[in-house]
């Protein structure tokens, strides 16, 4: 740590992202991308904007969120864009929590806690049920809640009436939801946006659309709150997005043939694959996202995520007493899950039928 560094940055613990490796070719299993390449229109969308990169972006991102807008059936008034949710979500902390204080769930997603120590803002961990169900009642107190929906590392999803009771609880209270995942889920809480000015729901096109490296997220939220995201986007950075990001973002909402087909194969490759660990012997939540979380009883997380390391496939395990003996594995394509399966096999000694 360097003698300039503020002192009040120098406790903070930095989020840490899963490893990106660059050693040897892995199955890549532990940041829950897309085993898909984005939509076939997003080269050609790429490299028409290629001659306009002289010039600075449109600040208010019009086309990007009048686009973002329709897909959703909102106004382009309820919709803003960052370098993807993280970004988003850094907007929402300082803009509605710097100066007050946060609730979120003991596991979730680590972001939530290190934008609050960031921003010295008090937070309370909300611990999950024992099966890591979020329960809304627990959210007790009259600051804000932040869930992440489907969670994650869990990839359970609360239901409609769940988010209703957080948001009618208290309407002084505003809600974030983060949907990160929900394009794999069964429902989303976008519908609720128009009814209830408490909530902003935040997406990213980093997984059901195949674009991580763009860095392209979003919320969705009433005209008031993102005019309040705004303030602290164009105190910030008011060209957050790059004209190759949102040529990206763009081609990628046209083609809404070939988002169906990746999603929905996706969604067929976790049931697969939830069969296959429950074969094994795993134990596995519920999942409603492009991941499982899986333990086996009897064997320590880190021993089972060295071991599959060894063969080749990456996956991410949280330390902690809860989490610790569960491996967040994504849900690749076919090929890769079937190369998981037949590690996983070897590992636990235990014959597929
Ligand atoms: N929210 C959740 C719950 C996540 O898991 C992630 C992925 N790390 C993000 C937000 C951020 O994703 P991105 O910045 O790529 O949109």
């Amino acid at each position: 740590m360097g003698k300039f560094l503020a002192d009040r940055f120098r406790a903070l613990e930095a989020y840490v992202p899963g490893e990106q490796p660059r050693d040897r070719k892995y199955i890549k299993l532990n940041t829950n991308e897309s085993p898909f390449p984005p939509a076939p229109g997003v080269a050609a969308a790429l490299s028409s904007c290629a001659d306009d990169l002289c010039l600075y972006p449109d600040p208010e991102y019009t086309s990007l969120r009048a686009k973002i807008a329709e897909y959703h059936g909102l106004s382009p008034e309820c919709v803003t864009v960052g370098g993807g949710s993280d970004e988003v979500l850094d907007f929402i902390f300082r803009a509605f929590f710097s100066g007050g204080s946060v609730q979120f769930p003991d596991v979730t997603y680590g972001f939530y806690k290190v934008f609050s120590n960031l921003y010295g803002i008090p937070y309370r961990e909300v611990p999950l049920k024992d099966d890591f169900t979020v329960d809304p009642a627990d959210y007790t107190e009259k600051c804000g809640v932040v869930i992440a929906n489907p969670n994650a590392p869990t990839g359970i999803m609360l239901d409609r009436g769940g988010v209703l009771s957080l948001l009618t609880a208290d309407p002084d209270r505003l809600v974030v939801v983060d949907e990160a995942y929900a394009d794999f889920a069964p429902e989303s809480s976008v519908s609720l946006v128009g009814e209830h000015d408490n909530l902003i729901v935040v997406r990213t096109f980093s997984k059901s659309r195949s674009l991580a490296g763009a860095r392209v997220g979003y919320c969705l939220a009433s005209p008031e709150l993102i005019r309040d995201i705004e303030l602290i986007r164009f105190s910030t950075n008011p060209y957050n997005l790059s004209r190759m990001a949102c040529a990206a973002a763009e081609a990628s909402l046209a083609d809404r043939e070939y988002f169906k087909k990746c999603v929905g194969e996706i969604v067929r490759v976790r049931g697969r694959l939830l069969e296959k660990l429950s074969e094994l012997g795993f134990e596995a939540t519920d999942s409603a996202s492009n991941f499982v979380f899986a333990r086996y009883p009897g064997m320590r997380g880190d021993a089972l995520a060295a071991a599959l390391r060894e063969r080749g496939v990456l996956v991410r395990r949280f330390a902690g007493e809860r989490t610790g003996d569960f491996l967040r594995i994504t849900v690749g394509s076919a090929e890769q899950t079937a190369a998981l399966v037949a590690a996983l096999s070897e590992i636990v000694g235990s014959p597929l039928s």
